[in-house]
């Protein structure tokens, strides 16, 4: 295979959620990608995710865009766990609430952004066939102007939670089958329900009925099964006869504009690498889209793979810095789909279930029960192994306000242009000489911090610390509180921004 016919360096398969997301982080990082998606045309496949959680939205804070997402979405009540709802607002974030932003919302706002980025989506263009070798990979694709290859140095699968990518690279997909059938709709109705219904518990199933948008309603039910194949579309005819199974009623529904139909089966790719290949998002991993995840799962892969993909594209980092990408996002992607299959069991039909349900929600009354979840649910808790005892290590660094050359800034907007920051506010400024090795990689950033403590998801109250080395997805990869361990610093700095150049 030769790179001289390189059409990109990265390609993408997948303009969804996380394949905008990646292509976004790879323009960020200064690497040409290709998005490709079978689809014609953007469209819209029904209202799907409903809402984006804390972290995803600092995320979309530290790159600078999240006014546009806030734009478009409002503050919500969306945070729950298994329908029983869940109080953000203690979180220690500047965004201590989720967004209700319909996904269509959400995949245009990243639509224009990775646009602007020089990373427009190539439609109508189906991955086919992958093969790769040591130096690259080639991709078949299929289009209206017939067949093609495409090559590249790597090709990430975003497709989806059939995943061509995976299939053709044989990755096992193992997990748990479903228990349960849920129908969905997007309608309207002439008599809705007094108040909102959420996974409401009825002796035939579970109903939810929420309001999207005025004359624009979610209905979902739940069932142990469906007279229909389990592969067959859903009629409108079969999702009103499911609600006045539950309900007794059909709440005057009319105008579906999307009927679908989801289960509570649980998979996660046996390897999120496959030499030149990732997998990301749903082609990864796929669940019941209970309190609200896979959406941010899914970008949250690709906020840890993007700015690693583009620093060994670069040729800053080692190949083996990828390699990272499946050590860290496998186990937390894991963690969450526990608590989607915990989940399942407090949505199962079974009238029994109730008891647990109760007992539940008189659990989460409780305020440590409460933030325990939330600080889950939101994605603020998730930590990165990474060697070393201090609690903000692997980390999402806290936004702290700070000031740098007397000017008031937070640490968010530090991580603006996706670089690792050395952030040294011990005021000896003594780091950049540790440090000289990365000069040009890095950005190197004296501060002083005026608070002594910080708030930490899954850590609590800590003392400010002197120094951080802060990864461009924002996770702390090295932290001192004075005794400055440099050793412990460099080798940080090898890890996460490549070997360092002899040059002065
Ligand atoms: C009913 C429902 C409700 C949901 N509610 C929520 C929620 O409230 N919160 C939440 O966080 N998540 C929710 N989700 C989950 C969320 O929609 C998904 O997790 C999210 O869409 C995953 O994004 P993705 O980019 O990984 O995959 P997708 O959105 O599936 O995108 C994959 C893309 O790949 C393209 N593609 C597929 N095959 C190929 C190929 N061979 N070549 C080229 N392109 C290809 C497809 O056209 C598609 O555009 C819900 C899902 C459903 C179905």
């Amino acid at each position: 295979m030769s790179l001289a016919q390189t059409t990109a360096p990265v390609i993408l398969a997948g303009a969804g959620p996380t394949g905008l997301t990646l292509a976004i982080e790879l323009r960020r990082g200064g690497v040409d990608v290709l998005l490709l998606d079978r689809q014609a045309d953007r469209g819209v496949d029904g209202s799907r995710a409903a809402g984006l959680q804390p972290r995803t939205i600092e995320m979309f804070d530290q790159r600078g865009v999240v006014d546009r997402f806030l734009a478009a979405g409002s503050p919500s009540n969306l945070p729950n766990f298994a329908g029983i709802t869940l109080d953000y607002s203690q979180l220690p974030s500047r965004f201590a609430y989720a967004i209700n932003i319909l996904q269509a919302e959400t995949e245009r706002v990243l639509d224009d952004v990775a646009a602007e980025l020089g990373a427009p989506v190539r439609w109508a263009t189906e991955v086919t066939g992958v093969r790769q070798d040591a130096d690259g990979v080639e991709v078949t694709v299929e289009g209206p102007g017939g067949i093609e290859t495409l090559s590249g140095r790597y090709l990430v699968g975003c497709d989806g939670g059939r995943s061509t990518v995976r299939k053709l690279l044989g990755v096992g997909f193992p997990g748990t089958d479903p228990t349960m059938v849920n129908l969905l709709a997007d309608v309207d109705l002439d008599e809705p329900p007094q108040r909102p219904m959420r996974l409401d518990r009825h002796e035939a199933g579970l109903i939810t009925v929420l309001q999207l948008q005025p004359g624009w309603y979610r209905v979902v039910t739940t069932e142990r099964e469906r007279q229909a194949g389990p592969g067959d579309p859903v009629t409108f005819e079969e999702l009103r006869a499911s609600v006045k199974r539950i309900a007794g009623t059909d709440f005057g529904m009319h105008s579906p504009r999307w009927l679908s139909h989801f289960t509570d089966a649980t998979r996660q790719a046996e390897s999120f690498r496959i030499g030149r290949v990732f997998l990301a998002g749903d082609a990864a991993h796929i669940h019941l889209p209970a309190g609200g995840q896979g959406i941010n799962m899914g970008m949250q892969d690709a906020f840890n793979l993007g700015w690693k993909l583009a620093a060994v594209v670069r040729g800053d980092a080692l190949d083996t810095l990828l390699d990272t990408y499946h050590g860290e996002r496998y186990a937390v992607d894991a963690d969450i789909l526990k608590m989607s299959r915990a989940q399942s069991v407090l949505m199962d039909p079974d009238p029994r279930v109730a008891d647990l349900v109760e007992i539940m929600t008189r659990l989460i009354g409780f305020d440590d029960v409460n933030h325990y979840l939330s600080t889950m649910m939101s994605g603020l808790d998730v930590r990165y192994p990474m060697p070393g005892v201090h609690p903000l290590l692997g980390r999402r660094v806290p936004d702290a306000d700070i000031s740098t050359r007397g000017a008031g800034r937070r640490v968010f907007e530090l991580l603006r242009v996706a670089r690792p920051v050395l952030l040294d506010m011990s005021g000896t400024a003594g780091l950049a000489g540790a440090a000289a090795g990365w000069v040009g990689r890095i950005d190197i950033v004296a501060a002083d911090c005026p608070s002594r403590v910080w708030e930490v998801p899954g850590a609590g109250t800590i003392p400010a610390p002197a120094a951080l080395l802060i990864r461009p997805d924002g996770h702390v990869a090295w932290a001192s509180d004075r005794d400055m361990d440099l050793v412990a610093l460099r080798e940080a700095l090898d890890t996460w921004c490549g070997p360092a150049s002899s040059r002065p």
